[in-house]
């Protein structure tokens, strides 16, 4: 794909997700009881790779290692409990109802399909509301330490997108308590044989053969090595491709390799353009920034975010009286009031900030105040929930947040879109399961807070472990072995691909290509989305990536240990993963969720949905080095979930 715009072809291919029929709430169930077994003493005779040992992958690596699969477990950082997951901060929702304040498995289903703007696929979303439940019991056992209420019964908070408290969390470090917990169990099984960890290495290419996903080519990135690796099936849960937008939330090393080169080998890439911009961010101080941090949305069930009601108005926010302060999400939306979901507040700040009402010296931050909190319910407690969040804000910006509202704005943060799956989690390559924030699956065009969790532990621990041993009963694979000819081919294909990178042997660094190509994103195919700034950038990738492969950068042998040479990869493939989000954001001529265009608004600039053409996923087949990729479409069917105008109002 290259050059100015044209329109994409439209694919024939026929997504079936293969979800069984019936009523919702029996159709896991009946998956269950129809799906083929292996028996424990087979078990050991299949080999599956784990690409990713986040949540989701190491959720899976337990589960299938404790199972009797023979597992092989791969991920980049030096210890799996580096993987992203650790970052997350708030917490993981359920439908316990502990609180008993309406919540239910239904009521969790139709929030999250309604959250996600109706572009997610009910059975889906059913399933994992229904799992989430086994999630917290899961993670209880394994020893997570949740916070708990002075009963006893663990504690939640809210969220947005949500009018109850059905959000579990062990302080701001909710992720790093769930991988701890996923990491035990994990290395309890390679205590036991059945799980076997490549940390430090990076998968760069998926073997394929007979049109089935057999094996991965992976580089060991301390000795810089390529190797080959081969199994009866391959996990990816690689994690979301935010990072394509240069600046996110997400850890540095978060990336879109191994999504990306699967679909370069086939695997269909769905719905790029829904990614989620989060509305409390610590905000942009400056060029030298290689990352943004986020503040919880948790804080949100204290906090209160406001800005001037005058335009310009830069006094210091204490000086600014009770009535020229505009709360203006509590104004817009009363009844979900500042927990609105991520979109609607994120677009709502932005609102503010475009009419000059924005804080600080760039007039590009609001505040988010926690006076009021703090003067209810004393400061030790407002501590006690987000004390690790506060410390964090004060690290970074020398200001006291419980003296002064803190200041946020919206930043990249997540991404809805990734590998299609079926009901199964299996992409279009047969053996290819894609588990986590690596597929696109349950969150339609928007991700509530605190379901990604959720969804990476229902992936790991419940769903595959139940639809692959169907995969591997029923389909009979040869033996094969690692010098087959499609591993020599994908082998040759990855060194080729490195060599190339390091002959460029240009003067610019990759970490300076990939800062052009985020801006390319953030100011074209971010927040506010149109059809000139998506041409825009479509124009614009292309040359970025021409100038990449004439001017990068990379001082290394490639047989070594290299940091510039992992980068750079990335960076290549960013250069054109975000050229096919432009893509699909262009084509998807309304606005939905994150996807907001802006021809497309309601009269008070909510998003304008087009259901009659774009109840659908788009689901990108790669055509090939050049050449535009093909766009198919899966039809959504809402039987349970009336799709209307969302309103939280
Ligand atoms: C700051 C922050 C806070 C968050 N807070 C919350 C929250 O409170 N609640 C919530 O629900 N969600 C939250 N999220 C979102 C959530 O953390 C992620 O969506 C989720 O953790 C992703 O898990 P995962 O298992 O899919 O992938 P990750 O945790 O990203 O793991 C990816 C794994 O893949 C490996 N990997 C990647 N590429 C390769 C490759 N090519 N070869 C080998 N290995 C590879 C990595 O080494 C890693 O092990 C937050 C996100 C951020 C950024």
């Amino acid at each position: 794909m290259s050059g100015a715009p044209q329109i994409a072809p439209a694919g024939t291919r026929k997504l079936d997700a293969r979800a069984p029929s019936g009523p919702v709430p029996e159709r896991w169930d009946k998956y269950k009881f129809d799906a083929k077994l292996v028996n424990p003493a087979n078990r050991r005779k299949f080999t599956v790779i784990i690409v990713g040992t986040g949540l989701a992958g190491g959720a899976a690596a337990a589960t299938l290692g404790e199972a009797g699969y023979n597992v092989l477990s791969f991920c980049i950082q030096d210890s799996p409990r580096r993987a992203h997951s650790i970052a997350a901060q708030g917490g993981i929702n359920a439908a316990k109802n502990y609180r008993y304040d309406g919540d239910s498995v239904m009521r969790l289903f139709y929030d999250t399909v309604k959250g996600g703007d109706y572009r997610a696929r009910e059975s889906n979303v059913y399933r994992l509301a229904q799992v989430s439940n086994n999630i917290i019991d899961q993670c209880v056992a394994a020893g997570v330490p949740f916070a708990r209420e002075y009963g006893g019964l663990l504690d939640t908070r809210s969220f947005g997108g949500a009018q109850l408290q059905r959000t579990f969390y062990a302080r701001g470090q909710t992720g790093q308590q769930l991988l701890i917990g996923a990491y035990s169990s994990m290395m309890r099984q390679v205590a036991a044989g059945t799980v076997k960890m490549f940390p430090r290495h990076e998968m760069l290419d998926l073997v394929v053969v007979d049109g089935r996903a057999r094996g991965i080519i992976a580089r060991n990135l301390i000795t810089g090595k390529v190797e080959r690796f081969e199994a009866h099936a391959v996990l990816l849960a690689t994690g979301g491709y935010a990072n394509t937008y240069f600046l996110s939330t997400n850890a540095v090393n978060s990336n879109a390799t191994a999504i990306w080169r699967a679909y370069k080998r086939g695997a269909l890439f769905a719905n790029p353009c829904f990614t989620q911009i989060h509305p409390t961010c610590i905000p942009v101080s400056g060029d030298h920034q290689s990352k943004l941090t986020l503040m919880s949305e948790s804080l949100r069930n204290d906090g209160r975010v406001w800005v001037p009601k005058a335009k310009g108005d830069k006094r210091p926010p204490l000086e600014v009286p009770e009535d020229e302060r505009d709360y203006y999400l509590e104004r817009r939306y009363p009844a979900f009031g500042n927990l609105v979901p991520r979109d609607v507040a994120s677009r709502a700040s932005k609102a503010v900030c475009d009419e000059g009402r924005g804080a600080g010296d760039t007039g590009l931050s609001v505040y988010l105040d926690f006076a009021d909190s703090i003067k209810r319910v004393g400061e030790n407690v407002i501590r006690e929930r987000y004390g690790n969040l506060f410390q964090m804000y004060e690290k970074i910006t020398d200001e006291n947040p419980y003296k002064t509202p803190m200041r946020i704005y919206p930043a990249v943060h997540y991404t809805m879109g990734g590998l299609w799956v079926d009901y199964d989690l299996m992409s279009t390559i047969p053996g290819l399961f894609v588990m986590g924030e690596a597929n696109f699956s349950d969150h339609g065009a928007n991700r509530l807070g605190a379901s990604a969790l959720m969804q990476g532990l229902a992936d790991g621990y419940f769903v595959a472990p139940s639809t692959l041993p169907h995969y591997l009963a029923s389909t009979p694979m040869p033996k094969i072995a690692t010098d087959h000819d499609a591993f020599k081919e994908a082998e040759s294909t990855v060194q080729a691909k490195l060599k190339r990178l390091i002959d460029v042997r240009g003067k610019r660094t990759p970490r300076d290509v990939h800062r052009s190509l985020g801006k390319v994103m953030w100011d074209n195919v971010g927040m506010g989305r149109t059809d000139a700034s998506l041409k825009r950038a479509l124009a614009a990738i292309p040359g970025l990536r021409e100038e990449f492969w004439k001017t990068v950068s990379v001082p290394s042998s490639g047989e070594e240990f290299s940091q510039v040479l992992e980068y750079a990869g990335r960076v290549a493939d960013y250069l054109e993963l975000g050229e096919l989000i432009a893509l699909d954001a262009l084509e998807r001529r309304e606005s939905c969720g994150g996807h907001f265009r802006e021809e497309y608004q309601t009269p008070d600039n909510e998003a304008q949905r087009d259901d009659e053409h774009f109840a659908h996923v788009a689901a990108w087949e790669y055509a090939g080095d050049g050449k535009m990729p093909i766009r198919n479409v899966e039809s959504l069917d809402f039987e349970y979930v009336h799709p209307t105008q969302r309103s939280y109002k």
